[in-house]
């Protein structure tokens, strides 16, 4: 995966303040290999890779991020941009009904979508009509109407048997049909060929003309990867669209389709399939597919949230003690953020990488384990009333706990040096309104 490639990459830019071009084309090398191996279409990638690089160069210097997790940051940005920002609401119209049709490939799971939007509709209050438009295959009409009846929602299609009809009859028929019968949402199928094939798309333009659709979507097997740009340009030219379904990704597709349907056409994706059944359905998250396609799966917000929740409640204990003075702060405190830090070290080991940690991920990089140890060592070996108020310790009381936890006087007195520094740049940030840092780190 990228985080995994990047870790390796880290090691030569870590410590670097700033992103040289040379950092730039390291990384995007990288990520280049990550898109492709998520099934993006080449000439996609590498116009991507440009807008990464230009932003890169551009971009002001971090001072909480390394050079590689900065681009890394840019590179989400604009993958979540391309992929649509915010999720896209279908447009009803101001005079029902509205009309919503399908277009795709066959097999793409249009059939299956009219159900599952069916559903979706109606549980949003509508009352939405399927029109069988696909005549093209014996069973097409059979299907729909399993789904219909499946979904609670009502059918529109020829008699059964008479297979042959015109599509673009039935398209016109329905609208007037659901206008009578008072259907609100109007839900058109349309029949797809396994390839690119004019006289599809003649007839899927037929239908959009005869039925002026408030939105066409464009329906896409996540599965077809790389395949999906010319695809999505063959309907684009051939039909038009408004919107992207994304289906099947439930199976093991990488997410490349996306990028490069979106990228390629401009359009939002608006929905995801994910599954045979009627649920398997939701609106579309480009920030959940732009981790997905940089093959960091749950890693960001698992460290968005581990970020939060570590500092907030570190932030919330501290400030609360230092508004008790800055007596209220002791020993044992100060050993206890050392630990969460180093819990958070862990975990970032375990992770391999973490973009976006920020200040806190220098922290963990510059934690000497042993020094925790040692400090724990030290901090056990005093009494709670030494701990409390570490201004008792004397002479006497340093060489016992240097004897206690098998360190040097000096290690003693360096430590509770350490703690009083800590203790003092605190309360001067909680005076400033400043966030409390984590004392007791070096650097
Ligand atoms: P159409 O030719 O575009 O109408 O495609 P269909 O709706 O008939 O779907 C083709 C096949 O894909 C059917 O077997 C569906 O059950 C299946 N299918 C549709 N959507 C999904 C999906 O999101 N996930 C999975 N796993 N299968 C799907
Ligand atoms: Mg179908």
């Amino acid at each position: 995966t990228l985080s995994d490639r990047l870790t390796a990459t880290f090691k030569n830019l870590r410590g670097k303040g700033r992103l040289s071009e040379a950092d730039i084309d390291a990384t995007a090398r990288e990520i280049r290999i990550a898109l492709l191996e998520a099934d993006v279409a080449l000439p996609v990638v590498r116009a991507f890779i440009k807008q990464v690089k230009e932003r890169a160069l551009g971009a002001e210097v971090s001072k909480a991020l390394n050079p590689a997790q900065q681009v890394v940051k840019i590179v989400n940005e604009e993958l979540v941009g391309i992929l649509g920002g915010e999720t896209r609401r279908v447009r009803f119209a101001k005079n029902p009904p509205t009309v919503i049709m399908l277009a795709g490939l066959q097999g793409a799971g249009k059939t299956t979508l009219a159900g599952k939007l069916g559903r979706w509709l109606k549980a949003q209050g509508h009352t939405p009509l399927l029109v069988a438009c696909d005549l093209q295959r014996p069973n097409a009409v059979n299907q729909l109407t399993v789904v219909a009846e499946r979904a609670g929602v009502g059918i529109y299609a020829p008699e059964p048997g008479n297979g042959t009809g015109d599509p673009v009859k039935v398209a016109r028929d329905s609208i007037e049909y659901a206008r009578t019968k008072q259907y609100d949402v109007v839900v058109v199928d349309t029949a797809g060929r396994l390839g690119i094939d004019e006289e599809m798309m003649r007839q899927a333009a037929d239908i959009r003309d005869a039925v002026r659709p408030d939105e066409t979507l464009f329906v896409v097997d996540a599965m077809i990867g790389q395949d999906a740009v010319n695809t999505a340009e063959a309907f684009r030219d051939g039909v038009g669209f408004d919107g992207v379904v994304l289906t099947k990704l439930d199976g093991d597709a990488r997410g490349g389709a996306a990028l490069s349907v979106a990228h390629v056409t401009g359009r939002r994706i608006m929905f995801a399939s994910n599954g045979e059944k009627l649920d398997d359905f939701d609106a579309f998250h480009p920030d959940r597919m732009a981790s997905r396609i940089l093959g960091m799966g749950d890693v960001l917000s698992l460290i968005e949230k581990a970020e939060q929740t570590f500092s907030r409640q570190e932030a919330e204990k501290m400030a609360e003690k230092l508004a008790k003075g800055p007596k209220e702060f002791t020993l044992d405190d100060f050993l206890s953020q050392m630990e969460q830090v180093r819990k958070m070290g862990s975990l970032s080991k375990l992770l391999g990488m973490m973009p976006g940690m920020g200040q806190i991920r220098e922290q963990i990089n510059s934690i000497d384990e042993r020094d925790v140890d040692r400090t724990a060592a030290i901090i056990k070996s005093m009494t709670p009333a030494e701990r409390t108020d570490p201004t008792i310790i004397n002479g006497s009381r340093r060489a016992r706990i240097a004897r206690g936890s098998g360190v040097d006087v000096s290690a003693v007195k360096n430590l509770v040096e350490r703690f009083f520094e800590a203790r003092k740049m605190m309360s001067k940030m909680a005076q400033g309104g400043g966030m409390p840092g984590m004392p007791g780190m070096p650097g």
